[in-house]
C-alpha cells in the first residue's frame, strides 16, 4: 500500500515523485507506462531530437481529418519514457506571458496569477547565468544558454533586428517581446529532462517505488471516493491501493482519456461508449487548444546546416569539449512578436532551424537550408478528446478543430509574410541559394492562406483537456482535484484553463512544482460548494 499514486513519469509526474517522496513518511509508487531513460544517448544527445519520433518511446498519436487543413490527420509525438515529453522535446525553456496566468487567475483560479507562479518556476530552476528577480538558482532543473548557436541563427537573429524587432536577451525577464536565442532545459551539453533533473536523485528513496512498463488501465472508486488504480505489468493485470491520491499526470490526451475510461466524463458520451458514469462531468476532454505552426524552407548555398552535426569536428567537440552542434536543440532561436496593434501580448512566437526540416525531420531533407516556423501563440481555435473505444490500448480520438477560427489563419498568414521579409534582409540573402517551401509560385495572401492549411503542424503544446476552473465545463478546481469525486488530482498540461503563449513544459513543470506545495501543505482546501 501506498499513500500516493502517481500515473505517467512524464515532465510534471516526475516533478511530484521527487517533491512528494521528498518526505520519507509518504510513500509513494510512479506508474510509467514507456520505459526507462538510462541517459541513453538517444534522448540525451540534443541534436537527435526526433530520433525517438514513430519508436517505442514515442506515442506517435494520430489527430482526427482535420477540416480546415485540407483534411489530413496530423501525426502528434508523445513522449513515451521516464521523462515523458519531456525527454523527447526541443528543450526550449519559456515560460510564457504574464498575461496568460493573470487570465487564468482571472477566471477564477486564485493562486495562479503571474506573481503568485513565478516562485515555483524559481524554485524549479537553476539558471546558469545566476539568481535574479526572474530567476531561480540551485533548483533541479538546469537552464542554460546554447554552448554552440549555429551561424545561420546568429544570422536570423540579425534579420530580426533589422526588421525592427528588437532584441531580447531574455524571454523570461521583464518583456517577452523581441527576438533571440533561447535558453535550452540542458546541463553540460546535454538534456535535462525531468527524469534526468528530478527523478534519478529520488530514485534510491526508499519510500519510492518507480514501475516502468506499466500502463494504467483506469482508476478504481469506491463510490465517489477514488482508492487506486488497475494497471498492466509484465503481461499481468494488477491493482495498486492509494491510501491518500491517486494524481494523474499522462499529459493532455492520456489524462482525460484514463478519466473517460474510468467512468469520469460527460455522461451521454459515457453512455454511448458503454462505461458506467461515476461523476458526469461535462468538460473532460473539452477546451483542448494547440500552437500550430507553419514551416517555410529556404535552401542555402552558402555554409553548412545542422544536418553535418554528426560529422567527425562535431562529434570531437561534442564528446570533449561537451560543445559543438550536437548541443543544438534545433529550434535554436525565435523571437516573440505582435501580428497587429492593440494586441496586449504577442500572438506569434517564432522557431529558428539552421536545417530544411520538413515532417518532423522524419523525410530525407532536400538540402542545406533554413526553416523558419512561426507558431500561432494566442489560439481562439477549440477541440476536444473522447473515446474511439474502452480498450485502453485504443488511443482516444483527438480533435484539435485547428483553424476553426479564421482569425488563427490569419495570424500565421502573417507569420508566413513576416518569414520572407526575414530572409530578404541583407543578413540571410548571402546565404540564400532559393525558396523551397512555400516556393515562388505562391505569392498571394490567398495562396499562402492555402499553404498554411496543407503545410502547417502540431508544434507539440496540446493542453487544456481538463481544465482548472469553477465554470461547468471544468474539470479539477484550483487546487487540481477532480470535480465531484474524491481522493483524485490531475497535474500536467491539460489543467491549463488557457495554453500559454510559449513553449509548455516550462509551465508544465511549474503547475507540478504548485501542485507538491498545495499537497503536501495540506493548506485548506477550496470547498466543492465554493468552487462550483
Ligand atoms: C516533440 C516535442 C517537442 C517539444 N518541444 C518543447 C520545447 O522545446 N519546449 C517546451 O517547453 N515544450 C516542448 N514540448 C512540450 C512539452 O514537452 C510538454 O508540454 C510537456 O512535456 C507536457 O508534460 P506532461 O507532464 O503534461 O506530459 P508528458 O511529459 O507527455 O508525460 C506524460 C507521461 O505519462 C505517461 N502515460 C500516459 N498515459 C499513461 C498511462 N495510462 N499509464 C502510465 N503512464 C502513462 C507517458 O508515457 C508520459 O511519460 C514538446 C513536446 C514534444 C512532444
Amino acid at each position: 500500500m501506498q499513500d500516493y499514486i502517481i500515473v505517467g513519469g512524464g515532465s510534471a509526474g516526475c516533478v511530484l515523485a521527487n517533491r512528494l517522496s521528498a518526505d520519507p513518511s509518504n510513500r509513494v509508487l510512479l506508474l510509467e507506462a514507456g520505459g526507462p531513460d538510462y541517459r541513453n544517448d538517444i534522448f540525451s544527445i540534443p541534436a537527435s531530437y526526433s530520433r525517438p519520433f514513430r519508436t517505442a518511446h514515442d506515442w506517435a498519436f494520430q489527430t482526427e481529418a482535420q477540416k480546415h487543413l485540407h483534411n489530413r490527420a496530423l501525426y502528434w509525438p508523445r513522449g513515451k519514457v521516464l521523462g515523458g515529453s519531456s525527454s523527447i522535446n526541443a528543450m526550449i525553456y519559456i515560460r510564457g506571458n504574464r498575461l496568460d496566468y493573470d487570465t487564468w487567475r482571472d477566471l477564477g483560479n486564485p493562486g495562479w496569477g503571474f506573481d503568485d507562479v513565478l516562485p515555483y518556476f524559481k524554485k524549479a530552476e537553476h539558471n546558469e547565468r545566476g539568481e535574479s528577480a526572474h530567476h531561480g538558482a540551485g533548483g533541479p532543473l538546469n537552464v542554460a544558454d546554447l554552448r554552440s548557436p549555429h551561424p545561420y541563427t546568429l544570422r536570423f537573429l540579425e534579420s530580426c533586428r533589422s526588421l525592427g524587432i528588437p532584441a531580447n536577451e531574455d524571454f523570461n525577464g521583464t518583456e517577452q517581446d523581441g527576438c533571440g536565442l533561447y535558453q535550452v532545459t540542458q546541463k553540460d551539453g546535454r538534456r535535462c529532462s525531468t527524469a534526468v533533473a528530478y527523478l534519478a536523485p529520488a530514485m534510491d528513496r526508499p519510500n519510492l517505488a518507480v514501475k516502468t512498463h506499466a500502463p494504467v488501465s483506469r482508476v478504481l472508486f469506491e463510490g465517489q471516493q477514488a482508492i487506486g488504480v488497475a494497471y498492466r505489468q509484465c503481461g499481468e493485470e494488477r491493482e495498486a491501493r492509494a491510501e491518500a491520491e491517486v494524481i494523474l499526470c499522462g499529459g493532455a490526451v492520456s489524462s482525460p482519456q484514463l478519466l473517460l475510461l474510468s467512468g469520469v466524463g460527460p455522461a451521454g458520451h459515457l453512455r454511448e461508449q458503454g462505461v458506467d458514469v461515476v461523476a458526469d462531468l461535462p468538460g473532460m476532454g473539452e477546451n483542448l487548444q494547440d500552437h500550430l505552426a507553419v514551416p517555410l524552407l529556404t535552401l542555402t548555398r552558402k555554409g553548412a546546416s545542422l544536418l553535418q552535426a554528426e560529422r567527425p569536428w562535431h562529434l570531437l567537440q561534442f564528446y570533449l569539449r561537451k560543445r559543438g552542434w550536437l548541443t543544438s536543440n534545433v529550434g535554436e532561436g525565435g523571437a516573440f512578436v505582435r501580428t497587429r496593434p492593440g494586441l496586449d501580448a504577442p500572438d506569434l512566437q517564432f522557431h529558428f532551424v539552421p536545417a530544411a526540416v520538413e515532417d518532423h525531420g522524419l523525410s530525407e531533407p532536400a538540402g542545406h537550408g533554413y526553416t523558419f516556423v512561426p507558431t500561432l501563440v494566442s489560439v481562439a481555435s477549440r477541440g476536444w478528446i473522447g473515446l474511439r473505444s474502452t480498450n485502453p490500448d485504443w488511443a482516444p480520438r483527438i480533435e484539435p478543430n485547428y483553424l476553426e477560427a479564421d482569425e488563427d489563419l490569419e495570424v500565421l498568414l502573417a507569420g508566413c509574410e513576416l518569414s520572407r521579409q526575414l530572409a530578404d534582409q541583407a543578413a540571410l540573402v548571402p546565404y540564400r541559394d532559393r525558396e523551397y517551401l512555400p516556393g515562388p509560385e505562391v505569392r498571394t495572401p490567398e495562396q499562402l492562406r492555402d499553404y498554411v492549411r496543407a503545410h502547417a503542424g502540431t508544434l507539440y503544446h496540446p493542453a487544456g483537456t481538463c481544465k482548472m476552473g469553477v465554470d461547468d465545463l471544468s474539470v479539477v478546481d484550483p487546487q487540481l482535484r477532480v470535480r465531484e469525486v474524491d481522493g483524485l488530482r490531475v497535474v500536467d498540461a491539460s489543467i491549463m484553463p488557457t495554453v500559454i503563449r510559449g513553449n509548455t513544459n516550462a509551465p508544465t513543470i511549474m503547475i507540478a512544482e504548485k501542485a507538491a506545495d498545495i499537497i503536501l501543505s495540506g493548506r485548506p482546501q477550496v470547498t466543492k460548494a465554493a468552487s462550483a
